[in-house]
């Protein structure tokens, strides 16, 4: 039976119109009206209206609290004109008008003074729950909402029998994420097979895994599986607003689905609240936060006595921001991790996107998915999409395998920019520096096979770029091929060196992979030998125990950095010169695949393979 989400009007939501329209009566009444129509009375400055009394031009005056009118003296039977001014405290006034025999009295309590004090102290307040309410309504998507449930949750409830069903025929190329979460959908379908033999079943469940991988689709995939009920909320959802409204609103969120019970629970962007509670640093916590962390924890731990089966479901991408409070046993005590997928994987992905499409007989997604190393789902599905609206304005009918291979290109280094145009100067050096990449690269095993050199500028940042494909996936690298990938990406500016004997601002790009790689040779994969096998861990992160305490064994000694500096350096220079060595004896060769490049600003296939098959070793 389908359940629709609830959106009846409140006892609630309806004095919370009536306050609305309070508030705008009395906006107008005190301040609109009296604008429009009130005493049009001129004023004028204070030290005007005294010299006026010191001149004796003043008849009367009425001293009120907050304005004195007065009037002037009566000339030629004309009754003297009545000026107003704002008072300021000045004792000696009376004495004053005395003195000048003026007439003066105070200001009559205005009539309706009851009516306007009480208005003064009532409406206020009210101009201000009916703002509150206004943004708490505007903050809030779907659900109950009113003066009375501020802070309910506006999880999303999607359901059985909802028009698109998601199920785990919709994600592909995460068989062991599938295959973890299978279990799950049984732990939702038959909970009683479980609880019988007395086995506890899991409260949480962590997906883990870079952007676009799927995991939101993994969760609802789940739900659609099994039928039941799926809330949905982002972490950063939560952090807004108010003190205290995060906190509520988990507490909602949760009894919602207590009352719809077997049902899942899916929090996105879990890192916006789950955060370290320690990770706050020098800067203190974020209270509101950690109020609603404490809630998911409390929430947590509390269903399972209640004997509902609410599975959580999370999807982080930073898993080691997450507060170890939420990891540990009866919490998110699994975690699944949904990686990037591999070759099999995205031709399966592109398998299914693709059935959106109308595709030419020609199309090999294996192809393509060969191409696309590093694409994670989201990406292939927009892969298909870009083909798709390509091949629409071609003028096709179906989508071919052209289409696809532009597309790749269009989404792996942005979109061709045929308008930008750099002058003589400028494409000779692109040219070299391309040429100078796919020479080495030609020859560092590693990085795939040369395929392509262009000096068609693409996107923001490449003015030229050189295109080299896997033959295969690839999951471990040496460190022979690790120092091959910095040579290849140093090749660009060693040609720049040899032919211009200057250096451009292109290689920028280059340089800082090169360095990070380096880095990671040395920090990470622990290749170096001075430093050992040990993982130096940097940055923020890692740096501070729960108790606020320097973590020895992860912040390296003011020795250890510059052994590392030195070791990066000595790694990056090394390269540095194979890269030289390897163009200077090509020294003709880059000559001449620069000189074709130019005129034809494409080289690819096997004409380029023919090219680089000359390519001389530098034996040493
Ligand atoms: P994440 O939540 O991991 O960032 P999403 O689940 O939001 O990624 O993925 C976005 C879109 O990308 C999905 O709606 C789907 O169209 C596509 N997609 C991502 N991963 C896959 C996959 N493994 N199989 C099929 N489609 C996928
Ligand atoms: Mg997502
Ligand atoms: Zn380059």
């Amino acid at each position: 039976m389908p359940i629709k989400e609830q959106r009846t009007p409140t006892p609630s939501r309806v004095i919370g119109n009536i306050l609305l329209a309070i508030s705008a009566l009395f906006l107008i009444t005190n301040f609109i009206l009296p604008f429009v129509l009130g005493p049009q009375i001129p004023g004028v400055p204070y030290s005007l209206f005294i010299h006026q009394v010191e001149a004796g031009e003043v008849e009367r005056v009425q001293v009120g609290q907050n304005q004195i009118k007065f009037q002037l003296k009566t000339v030629d039977n004309e009754p003297g004109t009545v000026f107003s001014t704002t008072p300021i405290f000045d004792l000696g006034l009376p004495k004053l008008l005395e003195e000048k025999g003026v007439e003066f009295a105070a200001a009559p309590p205005p009539k309706n003074a009851w009516f306007t004090s009480l208005l003064g102290w009532v409406i206020p307040p009210l101009i201000f729950v009916a703002i509150w309410q206004f943004f708490l309504r505007r903050g809030g998507g779907g659900g109950p909402q009113g003066v009375l449930s501020i802070g309910k949750s506006k999880a999303k409830v999607y359901v059985e029998g909802e028009s698109a069903k998601t199920t785990f025929a919709d994600v592909a190329g995460v068989q062991e994420a599938k295959a973890e979460l299978v279990e799950i959908v049984d732990f939702l379908k038959t909970p009683g097979r479980y609880t019988e033999i007395g086995a506890r079943i899991p409260k949480g469940v962590l997906l883990v895994g870079p952007p676009g991988t799927g995991k939101t689709l993994l969760a609802k995939a789940v739900a659609g599986e099994a039928g039941v009920p799926f809330f949905s909320i982002s972490g950063s959802e939560f952090v807004e607003l108010f003190v205290g409204v995060g906190s509520s609103r988990v507490r909602d969120l949760f009894e919602q689905a207590k009352k719809q019970a077997p049902c899942i629970v899916f929090i996105d962007e879990l890192d916006a609240i789950g955060k370290s509670r320690s990770s706050g640093g020098f800067y203190g916590g974020n209270d509101e936060r950690e109020q609603t962390l404490n809630q998911l924890l409390a929430e947590m731990d509390g269903f399972s006595a209640e004997g509902a089966t609410v599975i959580v479901l999370a999807a982080t991408n930073r898993p080691e921001v997450l507060d170890p409070a939420l990891l540990r046993p009866g919490r998110f005590d699994r975690q699944v991790l949904v990686d990037r997928p591999d070759l099999s994987g995205r031709e399966a992905i592109l398998k299914i996107h693709a059935q959106k499409v109308k595709l030419g007989e020609d199309v090999n997604l294996k192809a393509i998915a060969t191409r696309t190393p590093g694409f994670a789902g989201a990406d292939l599905a927009n892969l298909v999409n870009e083909a798709a609206l390509l091949a629409a304005r071609n003028q096709r009918s179906n989508v071919a395998q052209e289409d696809f291979a532009e597309a790749i290109e269009r989404v792996v280094a942005g979109l061709e920019k045929k308008s930008r145009v750099l002058n003589d100067k400028e494409k000779k050096i692109v040219a070299y520096h391309e040429v100078g990449h796919a020479l080495v690269g030609s020859l560092m095993g590693g990085s795939g096979r040369v395929e392509k050199i262009s000096i068609v500028p693409r996107g923001m940042a490449a003015l030229g770029y050189t295109l080299q494909l896997p033959t295969e996936d690839r999951f471990l690298m040496d460190e022979a091929e690790l120092r091959g990938q910095i040579a290849t990406l140093l090749g660009g500016r060693s040609a720049e060196e040899i032919v211009f004997n200057s250096i451009t601002t292109g290689a920028t790009n280059d340089l800082q992979r090169a360095t990070d790689l380096a880095e990671r040779m040395v920090t990470t994969y622990g290749m170096s030998k001075v430093l050992g096998p040990l993982a130096y861990q940097q940055g923020q992160q890692a740096m501070f125990l729960d108790n606020g305490a320097p973590n020895p064994r992860r912040i390296g000694s003011e020795e250890t950095a510059q052994a590392i500096d030195r070791e990066v350096k000595e790694i990056v220079e090394t390269a540095h010169q194979q890269a030289l060595d390897t163009l200077k004896l090509n020294r003709d060769l880059l000559e001449e695949i620069a000189t074709q490049l130019l005129e034809t600003e494409v080289i690819e296939g096997e004409k380029l393979h023919s090219l680089l098959k000359q390519v001389q070793t530098v034996n040493n």
